[in-house]
């Protein structure tokens, strides 16, 4: 079964081109472009390339397209991408500037392009769907709480893959036979011996989730992707009564202030020098104040998510690192990792510095209790299977 995965970021488009066979996934085609403004050129030519390179006999070849959308007003899951996807989207397309419009483009080109080949939503926060009120409320009014502002979670497919290869890795098939059956099972009972993750997605866009023996508690994002760690260029948590104060201050609109909060803000409002951590890295290593400091607040604000999920998993047997920055910078994974002895995490420092690139391995010391994995970030896979599993049911 040939399925294509369609990856829209606010300004780039990545597809990877997957055969499906039960439990097994061949990777036909990757690829991708960048600066993107709009997208109905690219998904042409895509369509175009994997035809020429003898992917596909024709588009229609294709069996189904898997969309990773973000966010959608009452509805989240893995489901058909059809109009009442189309409708969630719009219903939160402000909370989710830089994501919502962007799918909702791809979809419909895909609707109007190939009417007959199977279009399925996997929703980024569907990994959090059994999170508890306690942990999903947000202490304001009900009114509030009506129009759907709560913590939803974000990087939901990449935090599934983690917990499922985390599992694999520690030899606990249980855990990920759990995992990876989430969606069409859900979580059942379980009453094997506990497996809770901290998984760190740390990469243009950053988040923590806690995994609970293959079943997220929570994640560092809230209501949008705009909240939880510092992001390149959006802000993470911010105390909600800075917008109106500063509003005020600045004599600038809400408006503006969204604006200098989702483009100016981040690494690159700290730092003043890059949103990118390789920059930032350098710009520190040559004295740069503000450069260090937009990384110890990225470390501090890992640490403190962490730390969240520690508690509240009462410990954790994995830390686990993954995406652009999880799986290329080893200072910033000791950094995470230091002077945690205590609660019995001991990075092996070779073994660190030797897992970037694409490397997948512990880095824990042989001793140390709480095991430190880098996993490199494989959501197109997460949602392959689950389109699979779709078109299987339907
Ligand atoms: P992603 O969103 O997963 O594609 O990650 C992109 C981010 O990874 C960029 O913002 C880069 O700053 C970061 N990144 C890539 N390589 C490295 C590296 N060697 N060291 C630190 N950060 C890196």
């Amino acid at each position: 079964m040939k399925i294509l995965v369609a990856n829209l970021g606010s300004t780039s488009f990545k597809y990877r081109l997957f055969d499906m066979c039960d439990a097994d996934a061949a990777l036909l085609a990757k690829g991708g472009f960048e600066r993107v403004t709009e997208y109905t050129p690219c998904i042409e030519e895509m369509l175009e390339t994997l035809v020429n390179e003898g992917h596909l006999q024709s588009a229609e070849d294709l069996d189904a397209v898997g969309f990773k959308t973000v966010l959608g007003k009452d509805l989240s899951g893995c489901v058909e991408a059809d109009e009442r996807v189309l409708e969630a989207l719009d219903g939160f397309k402000e909370v989710a500037p830089a994501h919502n419009p962007a799918y909702a483009e791809g979809i419909r080109c895909f609707q109007s392009k190939l009417p007959n080949v199977t279009r399925v939503a996997l929703f980024e926060t569907a990994f959090y769907q059994w999170m508890s009120p306690a942990a999903y409320s947000y202490a304001i009014p009900k009114a509030w709480r009506e129009l759907g502002i709560r913590r939803y979670g974000f990087h939901g497919a990449s935090h599934k893959f983690i917990a499922e290869r985390s599992a694999e890795l520690l030899q606990r098939q249980d855990v990920a036979a759990r995992a990876r059956g989430l969606y069409v099972k859900g979580p059942g009972e379980f009453n094997g011996k506990p497996l809770r993750v901290i998984s760190c997605h740390l990469g243009g866009s950053s988040s923590l989730a806690g995994i609970q023996n293959g079943v997220s508690i929570g994640g560092s994002m809230g209501f949008s992707p705009q909240s939880g760690l510092p992001q390149n260029n959006r802000v993470g948590d911010l105390d909600s009564m800075a917008i109106p104060y500063v509003c005020k201050m600045l004599g600038i609109s809400v408006e503006e202030a969204e604006r200098q909060l989702n483009k100016e803000s981040g690494l690159l409002g700290l730092s003043g020098v890059s949103n990118d951590a390789r920059d930032i890295r350098e710009a520190a290593e040559q004295g740069n104040a503000e450069a260090k400091l937009a990384s110890e607040v990225l470390i501090d604000s890992i640490r403190h998510w962490a730390g969240s999920f520690f508690f509240k998993m009462g410990g954790a047997e994995v830390i686990s690192f993954t995406a652009g920055i999880g799986e290329n910078d080893a200072e910033l994974r000791a950094a995470v990792c230091a002077d945690l002895e205590g609660l019995g995490v001991k990075i092996d420092p070779e073994a660190n510095a030797k897992t970037i690139r694409g490397a997948e391995g512990i880095i824990s010391a042989p001793d140390s209790k709480i095991k430190v994995m880098v996993i490199p970030a494989n959501e197109e896979l997460v949602i392959a299977r689950e389109v699979y599993r779709f078109k299987q049911a339907h």
